[in-house]
């Protein structure tokens, strides 16, 4: 169409009499009795988004300095648009962990409180899972931190597929994990941390063969919110003891 040629081009323009354009194709009842347009195409990081068309009827023409102007106007919302898809691309890379794309450590405290505040005020469940993964430092010797990278990516990807949507994944630390269920009680959150195990213990990791047993394995503390609780570091903490339980009691 008329549109999509002047969207490759990239050039405003006024076309008069637009029914004797060779690239017009009107829709029927709908561009009948246009007898001049204007077409300006808007812009993000020099690439054409899209087209503003301003349509005159009856026999009257547009001038120069309305294409001037509404080009003027098609330029602004370029700008804008591309502002807005930037805050949003950064926006997202702020809450995310570079090498896992699992959530980082300010996005999970944020929600964190976002959550248990509402867990506390409606009187919903909520629970945590806090992993860290056994004998790491021994896999980064046995096979070199590039390996190690990997693994933590694999062991990321695992997590994803365990874990629900609605529930936030977040990479804690170097190799510790965190999940908020929300919307979960105790006993379903000791389900799915024990599902995260059995699948993380019957993967077939690269090089799991160097670990005791020969397989990558992780140990996991569940907490779960209950009334009267202070804060949502408590909560952190008691997870945490449980996973210090669990490494205490042999991984
Ligand atoms: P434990 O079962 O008690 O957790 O033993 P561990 O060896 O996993 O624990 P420790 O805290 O002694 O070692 C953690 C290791 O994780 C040491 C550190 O080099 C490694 N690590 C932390 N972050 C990263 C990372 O981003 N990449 C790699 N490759 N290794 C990391
Ligand atoms: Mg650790
Ligand atoms: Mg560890």
């Amino acid at each position: 169409s008329i549109y999509g040629w002047i969207a490759m081009t990239g050039n405003p323009e006024i076309i008069n009499d637009p029914a004797n354009h060779p690239h017009f194709k009107p829709i029927e009842g709908l561009d009948d009795d246009i007898s001049s347009l204007i077409c300006a195409p808007f812009k993000g990081r020099g690439r054409v988004m899209g087209t503003i068309n301003v349509y005159r009827l009856g026999g009257d023409i547009f001038d120069e300095a309305s294409c001037e102007l509404i080009a003027a106007t098609a330029s602004q919302i370029g700008v804008a648009l591309e502002n807005a898809r930037l805050f949003e691309a950064t926006k997202v890379l702020a809450n995310t962990d570079g090498m896992t794309s699992l959530y980082n450590y300010r996005y999970f405290t944020e929600r964190l409180n976002e959550e248990f505040e509402r867990a506390r005020r409606y009187r919903r469940e909520l629970s945590l899972i806090m992993i860290d993964i056994d004998l790491f430092k021994k896999y980064n010797d046995a096979h070199g931190h590039p390996k190690g990278d990997d693994l933590l990516r694999n062991f990321s990807g695992i997590l994803k597929t365990v874990i629900r949507n609605s529930d936030i994944s977040a990479r804690y630390g170097g190799e510790e994990f965190i999940v908020i269920l929300t919307e979960t009680g105790k006993g379903m959150a000791i389900e799915t941390a024990e599902r995260l195990r059995k699948a993380v213990e019957s993967k077939d990791f690269e090089g799991g063969e160097t670990q005791p047993g020969g397989r990558v394995t992780i140990s996991l503390g569940v907490a779960a919110y209950t009334e009267g609780l202070k804060s949502p570091d408590v909560l952190v903490k008691s997870a945490d003891a449980a996973l210090y339980r669990a490494k205490e009691e042999g991984r």
